[in-house]
């Protein structure tokens, strides 16, 4: 029986990675993508140095919320040097289906396409992670399993004590994508119509409910909502919240949120993370929102909506020559900073506690 769990926000830079520790007597690993970052020119793969530096070998379960670059870039680090026990994929990529030879040869053409097509390092290194990828879900039949809601159960194998439900992606998505991807209307590295086919899944430690979304759409939760219905469930009551879509603000929204957390009748403290990209995410309505619900924030990197315009209008710039201006601000805007880097989220019968690697609070905190 599982007596702690550990959720690691990771600071990914531009992407998702999330390592779920669950403890007992020994503990078991669950990970939730894993984006490749930079630093200078070293690649890093932030979830393969967390688990290198537990001594861990074995990863009980690894969720790839959708294929997009930012999620699965660097996956072939997991891949190559972990027993992996399960494999959860969204569902239209599984080899199960009869479609999946068709789709298999399109992505290698559009690998090939991706890889010959330029020179530069970083594409290289998406083509190659993919491909591992593929290879890999190919390979691993009896590992592989998809997941689709709009509520099932997620075992990990090894973890007892704790419920995981699936809400996205809702199992129509399936057809779409095919059909998308069958003519072949779509890029590898453009093709927004992917993020509707997030996995989003809700884990249930000792009451606390942590919804875990990758870039799930809006337009996917407001479908889940009126299915839901159906079973007369109008709100999820979630005590903490990953926001969709590093907290873009066509994914996060009221309607949203206030399908999420019970505001009415749940007075405790709610929680929402955000693995800001950098550059343009989280927008600045989700900090609308913070305030409106008021939510407590926790963001692994800054956006340049985090700080108050006054501040980003730096002014001793002024004397500086304008052309000169944009291009510094632009340079800092690509800049993953981060801001409260690693975040930890710790769960066990008596306590939540909240923890980061920078040991500061995040700005937009109006408690501290
Ligand atoms: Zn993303
Ligand atoms: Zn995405």
């Amino acid at each position: 029986m599982c007596e702690i769990v550990n959720v690691n926000f990771l600071n990914a830079q531009a992407g998702d990675s999330i390592v779920i520790e669950f403890i007992s007597d020994t503990s078991e690993y669950v990970v939730i993508d894993s984006n490749l970052t930079k630093i200078d020119s070293d690649k890093i793969n932030p979830a393969y140095k967390f688990l290198k530096n537990k001594n861990v070998d074995t990863i009980s379960t690894l969720i790839i919320s959708h294929l997009h670059q930012d999620h699965y870039n660097g996956v072939e680090y997991l891949l190559e040097n972990f027993e992996i026990k399960k494999i959860v994929i969204p569902p239209f990529l599984s080899a199960k289906s009869k479609q999946y030879n068709k789709i298999l040869d399109r992505y290698k053409k559009k690998i090939r396409e991706f890889v010959e097509r330029c020179s530069d390092d970083d594409v290289f290194q998406y083509g190659k992670s993919l491909a591992y990828l593929l290879h890999y879900v190919s390979n691993n039949d009896d590992k592989v399993e998809e997941a689709s809601g709009k509520e099932s159960i997620l075992r990990f194998p090894g973890v007892e004590g704790v419920n995981a439900t699936v809400y996205l992606p809702l199992r129509r998505i399936k057809g779409v994508l095919h059909n998308l991807i069958d003519n072949n209307d779509y890029d590898l590295n453009n093709f927004p119509a992917m993020n509707d086919s997030s996995i989003a899944f809700c884990l249930n430690c000792c009451g606390h409910k942590i919804l875990l979304t990758g870039d799930s759409t809006f337009t996917q939760w407001r479908e889940h909502k009126r299915q839901m219905s159906w079973d007369n469930i109008t709100n999820l009551n979630i005590n903490s919240l990953k926001a969709p879509h590093h907290g873009s603000k066509y994914d996060n929204n009221e309607e949203l949120y206030e399908y999420c957390f019970d505001f009415n009748e749940n007075r405790e403290a709610k929680h929402l993370f955000i693995s800001a990209d950098g550059v343009r995410h989280p927008d600045k309505e989700v900090f609308d929102l913070i305030n409106k619900f008021e939510l407590i924030p926790h963001c692994t990197n800054f956006s340049k909506y985090c700080l108050p315009p006054s501040v980003v209008q730096f002014k001793p710039m002024t004397d500086i020559p304008k052309k000169m201006r944009t291009f510094l601000l632009n340079y800092a805007e690509k800049l993953a900073i981060p801001c409260q880097g690693d975040i930890l989220l710790s769960i066990s019968e008596s306590e939540i506690k909240i923890t980061n690697s920078s040991g500061m609070p995040c700005i937009y905190r109006t408690d501290w």
